[in-house]
């Protein structure tokens, strides 16, 4: 017995699952959305922070009621340091794009709220939630409520946006998927701090002693990272400690100097490349996270999520409308943007990082690497396209 029954229902209230739900609202389709967390505890996750044009524009549609450009900061480009000294990478001059500073959090502020206001059926704090019956003509999700009672919504198509631990993409037999992934031996320390920004750009920095990412929140909030052994323990380390170890980290001949202040928040990042190939199988379509994950080096995780849906939604419309083909080529249009992702995210995360067992071969080959980059116009602008976002690939049937 179904409790509802909707077009599309959605497990995962993150940037794909949210964004997607307006996006089909916009479409005149109904769906439900559930998420195991509750919304203050999204809203108080922080995660990334750097949006692509693409994100921004939709970010900004009208509906959506987001601070986005108004409390945004658009950053035309970052600082590649190494050796002690910055190298610019004008994103606007070289590629006429520009990147917003936008924290996920706020991201999902917007979205959320933007869901209150347009009456939008979405759950929080559920639990068990999983889809059901995805190889029948009569999908659907089932579900606890937070106050205890068991749900069952029946929909056309079911899409697991359930992040990096998905219980969606398990429920696509082992045999009809393709896993791809590797592992880094480092992982990020991440702290904000309440302090002026000591840069107005990000700042990506490769030392001896291994990467640092200076970036910023707002005008009395920090967000900064340190390359670290995955087995760290943040709590072993004092403020003085991590600010003494970003400095040395951009130490150089240009005596930049980092603005300290109080550490609130600790934690050690781990990551990984993933990529689950397809990302449909007959009525459960995976999107975001919940189909690939990418180091943050290149900023691009939350980027990915809200490219897979803005490719999901019009699929997923004209599928319930009775013409799947849209909805065929999804999981091919979808992987061949996340696989130039990769590809990015993959090289930023080797430039730049210092493997614990490096060679002095290999730190010169960076070095290398990182020279081919600045000292060429070329090499600059194709930082540059891959940071700002590819623009979207036309679909054949579209
Ligand atoms: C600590 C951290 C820092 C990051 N920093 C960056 C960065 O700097 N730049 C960048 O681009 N990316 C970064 N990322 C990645 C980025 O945050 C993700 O790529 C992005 O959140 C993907 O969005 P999503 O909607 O696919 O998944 P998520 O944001 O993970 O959302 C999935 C949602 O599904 C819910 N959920 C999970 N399982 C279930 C279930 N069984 N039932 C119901 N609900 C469920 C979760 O509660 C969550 O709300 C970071 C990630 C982490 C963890």
């Amino acid at each position: 017995m179904s409790d509802r029954s909707v077009d599309v229902a959605i497990i995962g209230a993150g940037p794909a699952g949210l964004m997607l739900a307006h996006l089909l609202r916009r479409e005149g389709l109904s769906t439900v959305t559930v998420d195991s967390r509750g919304e203050e505890e999204i809203h108080r996750t922080h995660r990334a922070g750097i949006l692509e044009h693409a994100s921004v524009e939709m970010l900004a549609h009208e509906d959506l009621g987001s601070r986005v450009l108004s409390e945004g900061h658009r950053h035309d480009g970052i600082d590649l340091r190494f050796d002690g000294e910055s190298h610019r990478v004008d994103f606007r001059e070289l590629v006429g794009e520009s990147v917003w500073l936008y924290p996920q959090n706020e991201v999902f502020h917007d979205l959320a709220s933007a869901a209150h206001h347009h009456t939008m059926d979405v759950r929080y704090e559920v639990s068990e939630a999983h889809p059901l019956d995805i190889d029948s003509e009569n999908p659907g999700i089932r579900f606890v409520e937070s106050d205890g009672s068991s749900r069952v919504v029946r929909a056309r198509y079911v899409v697991g946006a359930d992040g990096s631990r998905s219980v969606c993409r398990n429920a696509i037999p082992e045999h009809r998927r393709t896993h791809s992934s590797t592992t880094y031996p480092f992982a990020w320390f991440g702290i904000l701090a309440t302090a002026a920004p000591s840069a107005p750009e990000l700042i990506y920095a490769r030392s001896p002693r291994g990467f640092a990412l200076i970036s910023q929140r707002s005008a009395d909030v920090q967000r900064m990272y340190f390359q670290c052994d995955p087995d760290t323990d943040p709590d072993a380390w004092s403020d003085e400690d991590i600010w003494n170890e970003l400095q040395k980290r951009i130490d150089g001949p240009d005596h930049l100097e980092l603005k300290t202040g109080p550490i609130f928040e600790k934690t050690v990042l781990k990551f990984r490349s993933f990529v689950c190939d397809p990302m449909r199988y007959e009525r459960l379509v995976l999107a975001g996270d919940a189909a690939h994950t990418v180091p943050p080096t290149g900023a691009k995780g939350l980027n990915l999520a809200l490219a897979d849906v803005r490719v999901l939604a019009p699929a997923l419309a004209s599928a319930v409308r009775g013409n799947s083909a849209l909805l065929d080529e999804y999981s091919s249009t979808a992987l061949s943007r996340v696989w130039k992702a990769q590809n990015f995210s993959y090289w930023m995360t080797g430039m730049l990082h210092q493997d614990p067992e490096e060679s002095t071969f290999a730190s010169a080959r960076h070095r290398g690497e990182l020279r081919s980059v600045v000292d060429s116009v070329h090499g600059q602008a194709f930082l540059a396209e891959q940071y700002t976002g590819w623009p979207d690939i036309p679909t054949t049937s579209g």
